[in-house]
């Protein structure tokens, strides 16, 4: 398949379903897993950790302070970034397609974190891990947004039942949510057209979703800067970043 045939398909798609991974957000400054990870360690005052130790549920039991802080870092980061040209371009698709083939037509599935999809214009997508703007109380499970940066002083508390909140992600070892889950499979099941942008493809479940378009007789493209495990069982793969490939996908070159 070439590009041209990857843009057909897309254009006249009746179901069509994107995953995003950390990449999309690369363009806004906010890195990537691997980058972390090539960086040897975090950053600064980081630099001692590996993101795995930080975001475990063993690393929060163990020091709830230092994990709160790393994650109100983070948070301070993504409300600072700002989407980028790929985050809009993914919710320009969802509104044509939606208008042209109605509910059902378009979903938005994401790994990120990072709240950033929602800010371009999408609408809420299905987060599979979770999302660090929101706290999630340790006693009554309620999930609630953080206070604003300039006055958020970790750990947040639920304003429920005063109990502690913690950061509201699927930490290494942890389930994802179920229903999430669900409703990503069934759109991976339906899709005529599923596109796959800016993820490693190496975190399970979520790496394995794809597959499920291809079984059903749909196309998969993969848009990113490098070979992927999934590159291979693409229909299609446009190596380039995520604003650039699905400008050309999309047909739109502004
Ligand atoms: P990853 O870091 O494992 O992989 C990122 C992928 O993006 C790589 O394949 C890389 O080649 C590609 N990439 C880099 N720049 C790109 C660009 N400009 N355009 C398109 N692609 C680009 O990320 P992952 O697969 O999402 O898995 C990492 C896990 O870490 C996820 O579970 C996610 O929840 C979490 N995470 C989230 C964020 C975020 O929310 N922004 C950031 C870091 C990690
Ligand atoms: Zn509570």
């Amino acid at each position: 398949m070439d590009l041209q045939q990857a843009a057909a398909l897309l254009h006249a798609a009746r179901r069509v379903v994107v995953m995003t991974g950390a990449g999309v957000s690369a363009e806004s400054g906010i890195p990537t897993f691997r980058d972390a990870l090539n960086e040897n360690g975090l950053a600064g005052h980081w630099a001692r950790f590996k993101p795995q130790d930080l975001a475990s549920p063993e690393a929060y039991w163990r020091d709830p302070e230092t994990v709160w802080d790393w994650y109100a870092g983070r948070y301070r980061d993504v409300t600072a970034a700002s989407p980028n040209a790929g985050h809009a371009l993914i919710a320009r698709l969802e509104r044509r397609k939606l208008a042209q083939h109605g509910e059902g037509a378009f979903t938005l599935v994401t790994q990120n974190v990072d709240g950033l999809h929602l800010r371009a214009g999408s609408r809420p997508p299905l987060e599979l891990h979770g999302n660090l703007t929101h706290g999630r109380c340790e006693a009554c499970e309620t999930v609630q947004p953080l206070p604003a940066p300039e006055t958020f002083v970790p750990p947040p508390t639920c304003t429920r039942c005063g109990s502690r909140m913690r950061p509201n992600v699927v930490w290494f070892g942890e389930m994802l949510p179920q229903d999430v889950l669900e409703a990503a499979q069934l759109a991976f099941e339906r899709a005529d057209v599923a596109l796959v942008i800016g993820t490693s493809s190496q975190v399970y479940p979520a790496a394995g979703l794809a597959g499920e378009t291809l079984r059903r007789g749909g196309t998969v493209t993969e848009i990113n800067p490098d070979e992927t495990p999934f590159t291979p069982h693409a229909s299609f793969s446009l190596r380039a970043t995520a604003g650039v490939g699905l400008a050309a996908l999309m047909g739109e070159q502004d």
